[in-house]
């Protein structure tokens, strides 16, 4: 499977500004030397040596992961903004622009993560099929809730695809395409669920954000270490500082210390630092990132965990 990042921001979608990029641009022209910029390769390889930070971001659309399988079936995972440009490139793919078919997965309904359905092209053309699964009996209620005319001009009854809806209890699973896929209910306000998929060669993809482990819920973590057990990525939710999610209890979201921790104990051998706290600057996020790999090499240096932050375009096959 290939998983890709098409939104990492959590809460509110968060447009880059431009004193933002006078400040990259300052960046990049202290950094250069002359001979950086000498030929179209010499700038080529200096762009692409630079930090994603300066060079680029982190992104600003919330949450929305798409699973190409191994048959090159598409799976979604939450409906954040960042799946406005998922489905036009989808589309461009050649995929979804009518009599084909695609599965979403919904971990809860809180805005980040459904805002963007009503923007994703292939849900108004007829022929194509959304099989939408959610360990929420309710998910079909609260998708139609956010598209009544005082929500949105567009009701879910006029939308032009077929949506198909299968519930899933916690304890049991359901296969997608060739997946294997379990959940496991985490906490935070109004309930949310990660989902396991688990593909026929036996690589393991985890996604578990919106979740709340604080410094109390580690003393339960055993069902959770063994849910997380041996996945070769796990996407976390690391929304805080270690200092913030001391102050801001119950408010639903964890820090990167807590997931290197969660992610060491269970033997992951990928860890994504997902949903960025919208007040976090690229900077903020580069340093984020180092944080959490110094804070692995000073717990258990010798472990092999590798540790990312998930940005807009990443790609990790499996
Ligand atoms: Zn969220
Ligand atoms: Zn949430």
């Amino acid at each position: 499977m290939i998983i890709r990042f098409w939104g990492v921001r959590g809460s509110l979608a968060t447009a880059i500004t431009a004193q933002q990029v006078e400040q990259k641009i300052r960046k990049v022209l202290e950094l250069a030397s002359p001979a950086d910029l000498l030929t179209p390769e010499s700038i080529e390889n200096f762009v692409r040596n630079l930090p994603l930070s300066i060079r680029g971001t982190y992104g600003g659309n919330t949450t929305c992961v798409e699973i190409q399988t191994d048959e090159n079936k598409t799976i979604i995972i939450d409906a954040g903004t960042g799946l406005r440009p998922l489905g036009n490139s989808l589309m461009a793919r050649g995929k979804m622009t009518g009599m084909d078919e695609l599965a979403f997965f919904f971990t809860h309904s809180h805005w980040d993560h459904i805002q963007g359905l009503m923007f994703f092209v292939p849900i108004f053309i007829p022929g194509n099929t959304l099989n939408i699964f959610s360990c929420f009996e309710d998910i079909e209620t609260r998708l139609r809730y956010q598209m009544v005319q005082t929500h949105f001009p567009i009701t879910f009854d006029e939308l032009g695809s077929t949506r198909n809806f299968t519930h899933f209890a916690e304890t049991s699973s359901v296969s997608v395409y060739g997946m294997t896929v379990s959940a496991k209910s985490v906490r935070h306000p109004g309930g949310c669920y990660s989902y396991k998929f688990k593909q026929p060669n036996g690589k393991t993809f985890v996604f578990c954000s919106d979740a709340e482990f604080n410094l109390e819920a580690l003393a339960n973590i055993g069902p959770y270490i063994d849910y997380f057990f041996g996945a070769d990525v796990l996407v976390f939710d690391t929304q805080y500082t270690f200092e913030e999610s001391l102050q801001k209890i119950d408010w639903g979201h964890s820090s990167a210390a807590i997931a290197t921790d969660i992610a060491m104990k269970s033997q992951v051998k990928k860890l994504v630092l997902y949903h960025h706290d919208p007040s976090y600057d690229d900077a903020k996020m580069d340093k984020v990132l180092m944080q959490a790999i110094k804070y692995k090499s000073m717990m258990e240096p010798d472990h092999p965990l590798q540790i990312v932050a998930a940005y807009e375009g990443l790609e990790i096959e499996l």
